[in-house]
């Protein structure tokens, strides 16, 4: 190959490492939060709700205690690839950290949100993982407003999750739903720029 040819391969490639991140093959959370912002106002230009869900795997500690590192790094795979299987090309995924995930939906209302990680989470609960079995999953989310920061959104989906590993865990809530009902405050809608992560 030539010079140029090669050049612009390892750019391509250092740009990809950038964006990925390494377990998973998932986008990272610097090219989430970058793109969190363009995403928002294509939504708001057309009208459309964007909605952001928090996924935080049930027990991961334990599950790294009883059958080790590498097969917690087994599970984690195996979980990303189950959430690309469940969205679609428009979506956006991505790892937080950790057994923490994020998904970004396009377009859809708070009904198909919950549906379809209803839909999911029944399915992560009867998948069978190797090694390990039995992997279940808490879900909070949130519909993004034009005004939030990638860190406010997450806070309410954040507080969503909290509530669903409080009440028994294996459970999709959202923070609006939450409201609705009157498990949060309304107040609380309003936490700020609260650093979560
Ligand atoms: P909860 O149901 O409340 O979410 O409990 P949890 O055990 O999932 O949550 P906790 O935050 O206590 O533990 C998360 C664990 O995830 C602890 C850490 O060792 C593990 N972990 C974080 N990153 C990785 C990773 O890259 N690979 C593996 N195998 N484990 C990881
Ligand atoms: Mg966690
Ligand atoms: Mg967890």
């Amino acid at each position: 190959k030539r010079y140029t040819d090669r050049l612009r391969d390892n750019v391509q490639q250092s740009i990809e490492a950038a964006i990925t991140d390494g377990l998973t093959g998932l986008h990272n959370r610097r090219y989430m939060e970058s793109h969190l912002g363009a995403l928002v106002e294509q939504a708001a230009s057309r009208g459309k709700p964007l909605t952001a869900l928090v996924l935080d795997i049930d027990f991961f500690k334990s599950v790294n205690d009883t059958h080790g590192h590498d097969a917690g790094d087994d599970v984690l795979r195996e979980f990303a690839t189950r959430i690309k299987k469940s969205i679609r090309g428009i979506d956006l995924a991505c790892r937080l950290g950790g057994e923490e995930f994020v998904i970004l939906l396009r377009g859809g209302s708070e009904e198909d949100a919950w549906g379809a990680f209803e839909r999911f989470r029944i399915n992560v609960a009867q998948y069978p993982f190797p090694q390990v079995q039995n992997v279940t999953v808490s879900v909070g989310f949130t519909e993004v407003r034009h005004q939030d920061t990638p860190n406010v959104a997450f806070a309410r989906a954040d507080q969503a999750v909290y509530r669903a590993k409080h009440q028994g865990r294996n459970q999709v809530l959202s923070h609006e739903g939450l409201i609705r009902s009157g498990v949060l405050a309304s107040a609380e809608e309003h936490i700020g720029d609260v650093e979560l992560f």
